[in-house]
């Protein structure tokens, strides 16, 4: 018989995973189920890391309104699950005087929103505040409440958390059906098996369309991917006077070109936005490496070529949904809705910016959904919203580093060297609530292999842990699952055909 569980929620990125940690609260029992290898390799492993102020979505839209609460909800939230957070504020820069028309705009706009703190700024003030900025610039919006987080982490600490909280995680499980009794939802088909439930959470980002379609739902809705590319500096390029974020007046095509601290210590300019056919299109393009570094340089005309690092593109997941409120022209609003047509369906729909900020407050939506559909949700006495964050040895003082070495000799040993990655945080990666059992998944949790070497150093050594500790062969680990192995086969081996092949000869 089939594995039965109150909810199934299909895809473990940011928004699948807060959807768990949120419900763990109550008494259900909860699979979440992701197709790839680890949580959060979707859109949540490839974006800006900007918690929005919540300016920019247009008043009474869903993308509005969940963005607004979830800014609220960020610094709690990160507290709780020990995410890397920084309240740091935003500036919207502006260098003509239709930039500054739409500064007005967005102004507007973020009163109606209800965003606190709002104000425009002059252009001096903004050359005060951060003195890198280009020289011509004549105002900014300032938002006090914007952010930066760290996406990878943030996915993977929500996801443990979930886990903590009695929520069952399958990864390399494909959601490929629905089961059906007439209308009613009574479970999926996954290659890994059938599972019956009582509630599915569309939670599948870039592919949500195709899920709500099997059901049979808002056959009209497509996702068309627009993917968006970066560039990574090195962190003696240069630190922006405070941790934060500058994003230009923005056009037709989004947000526009930002330039913005990590909370890492590099910066990170990007994203362009071109709508791409292939939902795995994350090639970098030529043009596009060009299209970005001109737009960072016209914030800041500083940034040197010689220390970019590392590139990386995402696809944002773009629908065609009205706003549920008809008063608002919006056909890319996010959709949060338990559909008519089906019992049994949670649909979250078309989540691209800003579903990283948004993605505590749709999980509150889909609660209340639930409670509306008169679901009766019994919270758990002894839930726990806590999961504390693993060590960091590079955050540590030396006495701490000390005293963490004296109690586990293997934080005395780094790994990565750019980063100052021991291999205690890595054995604690692959020992996690959920384990790391590739390159990627340890990169996500350790933020290894992210410095200016890019991984030479410590990829032969994470390959020798990954093997002891999953007691697997070194060729068999992977870099982010089925088919991406790092090493092929032995040096030896490679002689012996060499001398097969000169044999033939
Ligand atoms: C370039 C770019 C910049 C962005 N910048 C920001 C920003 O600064 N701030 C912000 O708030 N937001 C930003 N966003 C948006 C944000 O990243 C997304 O809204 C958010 O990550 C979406 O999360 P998700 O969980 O819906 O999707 P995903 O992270 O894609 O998760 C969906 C999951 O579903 C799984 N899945 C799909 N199909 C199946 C299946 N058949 N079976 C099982 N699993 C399946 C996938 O493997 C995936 O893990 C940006 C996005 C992009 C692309």
């Amino acid at each position: 018989m089939a594995q039965s569980y109150d909810v199934i929620i299909i895809g473990a990125g940011i928004v699948g995973s807060m959807v768990a940690r949120f419900l763990s609260k109550y008494k259900l029992d909860i699979l979440l189920i992701d197709k790839d290898s680890d949580v959060g390799m979707g859109t949540s492993s490839a974006n800006s890391a900007a918690v929005h102020a919540g300016y920019d979505a247009l008043p009474g839209s869903n993308k509005a309104l969940t963005n607004v609460m979830g800014v609220e909800m960020w610094p709690q939230v990160s507290e709780e699950l020990g995410i890397p957070y920084e309240r740091c504020g935003d500036y919207v820069v502006a260098v003509s005087d239709e930039d500054m028309t739409m500064l007005n705009i967005l102004l507007e706009r973020g009163k109606e929103n209800g965003v606190p703190g709002l104000e425009i700024i002059s252009g001096e003030e903004m050359r005060r505040r951060e003195p890198l900025i280009r020289p011509d610039a004549i105002g900014a919006l300032w938002a006090p409440t914007g952010g930066i987080s760290d996406p990878l982490t943030a996915t993977v600490a929500v996801a443990e958390n979930a886990v903590m909280n009695g929520v069952t995680v399958m990864l390399n499980t494909a959601f490929e059906d629905f089961l059906m009794d007439g209308n009613t939802i009574t479970g999926i088909r996954t290659n890994q098996g059938d599972f019956e439930s009582r509630w599915v959470v569309n939670a599948a980002g870039l592919y949500a369309d195709e899920v709500m379609h099997k059901a049979g739902v808002r056959p009209d809705f497509v996702i068309h991917p627009r993917r968006g590319e970066y560039l990574i500096l090195d962190k003696v390029e240069f630190q922006l006077t405070q941790n934060t974020i500058l994003f230009p007046a923005p056009s037709n095509k989004g947000k526009g070109i930002l330039v913005a601290s990590t909370l890492h210590g590099n910066v990170i300019i990007g994203p362009n936005a071109n709508f791409v056919e292939d939902k795995t299109d994350k090639d970098m393009t030529r043009e596009g490496v060009e299209e970005i570094w001109s737009g960072g340089k016209k914030l800041v005309p500083s940034v040197n070529r010689k220390h970019i690092i590392a590139e990386f593109a995402g696809l944002r997941a773009t629908g065609n949904a009205p706003s549920p409120n008809p008063e608002i022209d919006y056909n890319q609003d996010f959709i949060i809705e338990i559909p008519e047509e089906v019992k049994g369906l949670v649909n979250l729909g078309g989540i691209e910016s800003p579903g990283f900020t948004a993605s505590p407050a749709i999980a509150i939506k889909v609660i209340e959904l639930l409670k509306a559909a008169g679901e009766d949700l019994i919270e758990k006495p002894d839930w726990n919203p806590i999961r504390e964050a693993p060590p960091v040895f590079r955050h540590m003082d030396k006495h701490q580093q000390a005293d963490l070495i004296a109690k586990e000799p293997a934080y005395g040993r780094i790994v990565c060297r750019c980063e100052m990655v021991t291999e205690g945080e890595i054995l604690a990666a692959i020992h996690s609530p959920i384990p790391a059992t590739t390159y990627d998944a340890i990169k996500r949790r350790t933020w290894l292999g992210t410095g200016r070497c890019q991984g030479g150093f410590d990829m032969p050594r994470v390959v020798h842990i990954l093997s002891e500790e999953l007691g697997i062969a070194p060729e068999e680990v992977t870099k982010k699952g089925d088919g991406s192995p790092l090493l092929y086969r032995r040096t030896k081996d490679v002689q012996q055909d060499h001398i097969v092949v000169e044999d033939l000869i």
